[in-house]
């Protein structure tokens, strides 16, 4: 199991005002957390911050808690059904911060106490001062803390700080050179590091995936359960006669082409033949750092929406929408993108996630003819031209960059649309819905709103892809081609 604690830039920005100080001493704090448990990895979100009150900690030298703050805090964090967090600053600090031998004594000083009132390990964070760098700490015991990987802060900007020994730099090799060069090296270690989910590995998640292996980071996943068909050759670049006439799973054709177009020296490519809409879909999402949402139906997009606020893991959601004249030429098209991040709306609120829709997909009326006609609504569109698949996949990786490299210090857009008729960019005007039930639910974690259902249809489609008969004429083809592949991705 990997560890890591996550925050909204808000949540974060009270802890730092608080731990800084202007006059350079160290400071404590107390905050309570929830858990947000994925397959591999356990985060706590950062839940509320119990500022201390007159008296309850000393700032000379070395800052510490009052036993009166300790207990005030964790009877709080018990009443509310959250763990308890001890916090202090390095104030000379950079980089992930170590424990010293006193900061050590009293968080395991305290860590029978958090357990008993909250029935929940303690957590311990530092903040450097120099780089407002932040590490973290599980106490499962008293004797020895379990270190986090990772501590992110999400907000329309990304900022992770990394535990260097558990997740190290990786080298930056010869093809990642002019990447290297546009945004630093440094950059370019904490991007490459961050676990991205492409969800969806049709035209525009196939495409994501292999930019991103292209960029050079070193986990990247796909999940799809469904496989390659004919139909599907026009716009998934990349992918084979071979693939469709297999009917190979979408995950194994982005493995492929990723593992081709991958920088890194070595790269872990996840396959989940899984959806998204299923409790275990949402388990595997919350293993992963950032999301790209390349789903066009509603339920999955309600999920990654939840996802997004609710685990802090922000979700780059796009789509495309072709409008044609009753004698089928091309009317218009316009292609959205949105980073779903705390300050930034919900697709909820930018009217890209109707409640009523959500039940319909749910109850798989939205792909049924006889519902349509009779509802005489119109088809979800499908359509999409080949050639403007790109521009989907373009605008999402645009929002990718300012989400982790912040170009000009900005993180993500508002929401963009591209209109095409008169290639116009509009920025959208839309804001955060104050009584939205997805944004209200950020860092709720594993109380999360359950959007995710257990379903068959889906496993059994997974399984009769694996039970498939295929001749032996593309049985063998597919065998040559893998070992081919095998050592053209070997050349170094
Ligand atoms: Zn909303």
């Amino acid at each position: 199991m990997r560890y890591s604690v996550a925050m909204s830039g808000e949540t974060e920005a009270v802890m730092r005002d608080h731990l800084l100080r202007e006059d350079g001493q160290e400071d404590v704090l107390i905050a309570t957390y929830v858990l947000s448990t994925g397959i591999e990895r356990t985060t706590a979100l950062i839940r509320s911050v119990i500022l201390p009150r007159d008296g309850e900690r000393h700032v000379h030298g070395n800052a510490s808690f009052t036993s009166a703050y300790v207990l005030r805090a964790a009877h709080e964090a018990r009443l509310a059904g959250h763990g308890l967090v001890l916090l202090h600053s390095h104030p000379g600090g950079s980089g992930w911060q170590q424990l010293s031998l006193t900061d050590r004594e009293t968080e395991s000083e305290y860590e029978r106490v958090a357990r008993s009132a909250t029935k929940m390990p303690m957590l311990g964070m530092t903040l450097g001062g120099k780089d407002t760098a932040w590490s973290a700490r599980f106490w499962f015991n008293r004797s020895e803390p379990t270190w986090a990987e990772s501590v992110r802060s999400v907000s329309p900007t990304l900022a992770v700080t990394w535990n260097e020994e558990l997740r190290p730099v990786p080298s930056i090799t010869r093809s990642q050179e002019r990447t290297v060069s546009s945004w630093g090296d440094r950059a370019q270690g904490e991007i490459v590091r961050l676990r991205v989910l492409v969800v969806g590995g049709g035209s525009v998640g196939l495409d994501v995936a292999q930019r991103l292996a292209a960029t050079g980071l070193i986990t990247v996943g796909v999940m799809d359960y469904d496989s390659v068909e004919p139909r599907n050759l026009d716009r998934m670049i990349g992918a084979t006669r071979l693939d469709a006439a297999l009917g190979r799973a979408k995950v194994d054709v982005a493995a492929r082409l990723m593992a081709t177009a991958a920088t890194a020296d070595t790269i872990e490519i996840r396959r989940h033949e899984v959806s998204i809409t299923d409790p275990v879909g949402v388990r595997i999402a919350l293993d992963y750092d950032v999301i790209f949402s390349c789903v066009d139906t509603p339920w999955p997009r309600a999920v990654l929406n939840g996802i997004a606020y609710a685990d802090l893991i922000p979700v780059i959601d796009g789509g495309i929408a072709l409008t044609t004249f009753s004698d089928g030429r091309m009317r218009n098209g316009i292609w959205r993108t949105h980073a779903l991040t705390p300050g930034r709306p919900c697709m909820a609120c930018l009217g890209q996630l109707v409640a009523g829709d959500v039940s319909l997909d749910k109850l798989g009326l939205l792909e049924d003819p006889k519902y349509i006609e009779g509802a005489n609504g119109e088809a979800p569109s499908h359509q999409n031209v080949a050639a403007l698949s790109a521009s989907v996949s373009a605008s999402l990786l645009a929002q990718f960059v300012s989400l982790v490299a912040h170009p000009g210090g900005r993180g993500v857009p508002v929401p963009l649309h591209y209109v095409i008729s008169t290639h116009t960019l509009m920025h959208s005007t839309a804001s955060c819905g104050p009584y939205c039930a997805y944004e209200n639910a950020t860092a709720t974690g594993d109380h999360r709103i359950p959007i995710a259902e257990h379903r068959v249809d889906w496993r059994e489609e997974v399984e009769a892809r694996k039970t498939k008969r295929r001749p032996i004429r593309l049985v063998a083809l597919a065998v040559i081609e893998s070992l081919l592949h095998r050592f053209v991705t070997r050349i170094r």
